[in-house]
C-alpha cells in the first residue's frame, strides 16, 4: 500500500469517526505494512493471521486500531470492523462493570456469549457497508 492509499484510508477512518457519532473520540490510528499485525500489535488478540484489533475506554472516549494494510481483505473494511468494535465500547465497558458481581463460572459463560454476540453484530454491520469499498 503506497502513502497516498494509506492518507485515503486515514480520510476514510476520519469520516466513518464522524458517521458514527465518534467525532469526540480520540481514536489513534495505526497501519502496518504488513499481511497481519506484529506480535505488538496483537495484546491479547488471538489468531495467527491477525489482520485488526481495537481496544477502547469508553470513558474517556479514547480508542486504538491496528490495522494490516496489505492483506488480502481491503483495508477499510478492516479499519472498519475495529470502528464498530469501538462504537460497542460502552456494551463492554458495562458487560466488564459486572465482572465482580457474577460468579466466576457464570462470568465465564456469560462473558464468552456476550462476546459471540459483538462479535456477529460487528460482521454484519462491516458487511452492511461493504460499499464503501466500491466507493474509494
Ligand atoms: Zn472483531
Amino acid at each position: 500500500m503506497t502513502k497516498r492509499e494509506t492518507d485515503k484510508l486515514d480520510a476514510y477512518v476520519t469520516r466513518l469517526q464522524a458517521r458514527l457519532g465518534l467525532s469526540g473520540w480520540s481514536i489513534t490510528r495505526h497501519y502496518y505494512a504488513d499481511d497481519h499485525l506484529p506480535e505488538e500489535a496483537r495484546g491479547d488478540h488471538d489468531g495467527d493471521h491477525c489482520i485488526g484489533t481495537s481496544d477502547a475506554w469508553s470513558s474517556i472516549e479514547q480508542a486504538t486500531i491496528n490495522v494490516a494494510r496489505d492483506a488480502e481483505e481491503p483495508a477499510t473494511r478492516i479499519a472498519r470492523h475495529e470502528m464498530f468494535h469501538v462504537l460497542l465500547a460502552p456494551l463492554q465497558a458495562a458487560m466488564n462493570g459486572l465482572r465482580e458481581q457474577v460468579a466466576p463460572p457464570a462470568w465465564e459463560i456469560a462473558f464468552g456469549v456476550f462476546n459471540d454476540a459483538e462479535e456477529l453484530a460487528v460482521r454484519r454491520l462491516t458487511r452492511a457497508l461493504d460499499d464503501d469499498e466500491e466507493e474509494e
